[in-house]
């Protein structure tokens, strides 16, 4: 197929995207979103037994409403199968968006975000079917994937069984802006928490023999700082990023609750990214560190020392996609019959893409035109979302 010869009906990809836009799915609750999906795929022709909700939300550790939507579409030729994948839910800040035509874009009314991340990926996984469908056109199996809770952390594509995908040995992920913009890689996390219980004495009248929580978390912070570990962190043996998201007490009040006594409690939370898994957690472990020397030199009177609890686990594995990958050639391949000129991006945030890869599926991401995204300035560029359908098709459609 040449870019000309490529049957999209832009008009009504524009429907679906507007469709999908309007109807609220933050993320948790995508049960509303899921069932529009259902019933777009159904007018298009996909038979009822072909579309299922996995059982994924059971393994999601925080309450949502349904699993994965998952969709089978029968090849037309032999070829290996392909996933389509996208993520269903929004970001809290879309709830309520009422979206609307402004030229070549689609806005909100500037009171909450819009949700374009990811409903333009749910729309162009409709539309590829759909042109399938309608023009006959010849492609191999082809499974589409809707996750749920990606804004949340990746657990849809997290607790997703493997063997639900039917054997699929490729995955195009729509969660991005630039149509040229190809996602091959990203970091992985290590997410770290600590609590810190000192004691508390008359800051006034005994400050000696009160150990202060807050006083351990300060010096430990600037000595992690100080060892290299906060930031941008660049080693010798690697690289990544950190950063202390919470500095508080306990159950979200602040760390002490009055100036004239010594902090008893303290509880820091962070992160830690790096394109090596090993780093994310050497990133981690510098902190571990800071914190047990911060411990050792706050005192009290007696020599007496704050108890400090350090704990660190892996959020979501890096991964990063040779050049000579299958699904980075067939994608590279689909932008030159667009004439758009590839970029390789390796993101610094985390994607459906790091787990379907670590399930075993090699995932490369595109963009369709979401911009801004998570803020209220939030819009879709209506000119790259066509760009990414006729991506999409392409790609579903390309000989081996
Ligand atoms: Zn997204």
């Amino acid at each position: 197929m040449s870019n000309t010869s490529i049957p999209l009906d832009v008009a009504a990809a524009e429907e679906h995207l507007m469709r999908f836009l309007s109807v609220e799915g933050v993320t948790g609750h995508e049960k509303n979103i899921g069932l529009a999906v259902c019933d777009a795929l159904k007018k298009i022709g996909v038979p009822e037994s072909a579309i299922r909700f996995d059982d994924a939300n059971k393994r999601i550790p925080l309450p949502t409403e349904t699993g994965n939507l998952i969709v089978d579409i029968p090849g037309t030729r032999p070829g290996p199968r392909l996933l389509f994948s996208t993520h269903l839910d929004t970001v809290p800040l879309c709830a309520g968006a009422k979206p609307k035509r402004d030229g070549d874009r689609i806005v909100s009314d500037g009171t909450t975000a819009l949700g374009g991340d990811a409903r333009t990926g749910v729309a162009l996984l409709v539309v590829v079917a759909e042109t399938l469908l309608k023009h006959k056109l010849p492609h191999p199996p082809i499974t589409l994937l809707f996750t749920v809770r990606e804004e949340s952390g990746l657990h849809g594509a997290r607790e997703l069984n493997p063997s639900d995908l039917n054997g699929a040995e490729m995955c195009i992920n729509v969660d991005g802006q630039m149509a040229s913009e190809l996602i091959v890689g990203a970091v992985g996390q290590e997410n770290w928490e600590v609590e810190i219980k000192g004691r508390a004495s008359h800051a006034g009248v005994a400050p000696e023999k009160g150990i202060s929580a807050t006083l351990v978390g300060a010096m430990a912070l600037a000595e992690a700082r100080q060892s290299g570990w906060f930031g941008k962190v660049v080693k010798p043996d690697g690289r990544g990023t950190s950063n202390v998201g919470i500095f508080g007490g306990k159950d979200n009040k602040p760390a002490g609750d009055a100036t004239n006594v010594v902090t008893d409690y303290a509880f820091i939370k962070g992160e830690a990214r790096s394109p090596e898994a090993a780093f994310a957690t050497k990133i981690a472990t510098g902190y571990k560190e800071a914190f047990a020397k911060a411990q050792s030199e706050v005192t009290d009177d007696q020599g007496d020392k704050a108890e400090v609890k350090f704990t660190h686990t892996p959020s979501y594995p890096p991964f990063e996609l040779g050049k000579d990958t299958a699904i980075v050639k067939r994608a590279t391949k689909a932008l030159q019959i667009l004439d758009i000129e590839p970029v390789y991006v390796f993101s610094n945030g985390g994607l459906d893409a790091n787990w379907l890869d670590k399930h075993g599926v090699p995932t490369i991401t595109i963009g369709a035109g979401q911009a801004e995204i998570h803020t209220i300035k939030e819009y879709v560029n209506l000119k790259e979302y066509e760009k990414g359908c006729r991506l999409g098709i392409l790609m579903a459609t390309l000989e081996d």
